[in-house]
């Protein structure tokens, strides 16, 4: 079976974004244990050709701590990662739109060159559109414009164009999609699930390992407890999309 791993920020501070660095570093010993092989995200889809238990591992948005704290136990084991930016926030802080949400701690962001020195040391850096943007809620120039400045600031800030993108928010729509699927080998969202055969490149599904940061959770791969930690928590996300919405099916 195939996933694609999702971390944000690696800190103590157990809010929704956050994998404290003890878990962390628990998941970099079990992916490197042989139990299932880690590669990167492009090569995570090229075909059918990836069998057995393969995981591509993304962070979203660039934390300082994604290359203080997660990179040297990735490094350590040889782990490939990528880390999608935010370049109107690069050197700044998680405060999309200029907000700060109140179960997310306040983190300081990479600058470009310590994004470049993360890239030098092997990671894949992809596009997280320019602000931070749910695309879900733009019109299509709005999307045009977040993708287009994003993919140029990447390129002239780090030299290299990204080929993949993560939607913040997990935010997409047909319109959002397509002018993904237009400009990026492979997009991400945060549709909770396995990749399975036959996937829209430009809307793949991610495991958030906030719900695998427990003792054993992501251990478990393949057990039955690992398939039902997944279907609870998909269930619960779906029955708190309904009551947010009004509870109106
Ligand atoms: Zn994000």
């Amino acid at each position: 079976m195939r996933a694609i791993l999702t971390y944000h920020s690696i800190d103590d501070s157990g809010s929704p974004i956050s994998v404290s660095p003890a878990a962390f570093r628990a998941h970099c010993a079990f992916l490197a244990s042989g139990r299932v092989r880690v590669v990167g995200l492009a090569e995570l889809m090229q075909g059918d050709d990836v069998t057995g238990d393969t995981v591509a591992i993304t962070f979203d948005d660039g934390f300082e701590n994604t290359a203080s704290m997660a990179w040297p136990p990735l490094a350590d084991h040889g782990l490939a990662a990528t880390v999608f930016v935010v370049p109107g926030h690069v050197g700044g802080f998680n405060d999309w739109g200029g907000r700060r949400t109140a179960s997310v701690p306040h983190l300081p962001l990479m600058s470009w060159e310590g994004l470049g020195r993360l890239a030098e040391a092997g990671a894949t850096l992809g596009a997280h559109t320019t602000t931070h943007a749910n695309l879900a809620s733009l019109g299509a120039n709005e999307v045009a414009d977040e993708l287009d400045s994003c993919v140029t600031a990447m390129r002239e800030r780090s030299g290299v164009a990204p080929s993949t993108f993560a939607y913040p928010y997990g935010g997409t729509s047909p319109m959002a999609a397509a002018a993904v699927r237009s400009r990026f080998t492979l997009g991400v969202t945060t549709e909770l699930r396995l990749v399975g055969r036959d996937e829209d490149a430009a809307l793949l599904p991610r495991l958030d390992m906030y719900y695998f940061r427990g003792p054993g959770a992501l251990e478990s791969w393949g057990e039955p407890g690992f398939f039902a930690r997944l279907w609870t928590r998909r269930i619960g996300r779906q029955a708190r999309a309904w009551l947010q919405a009004g509870g109106v099916a």
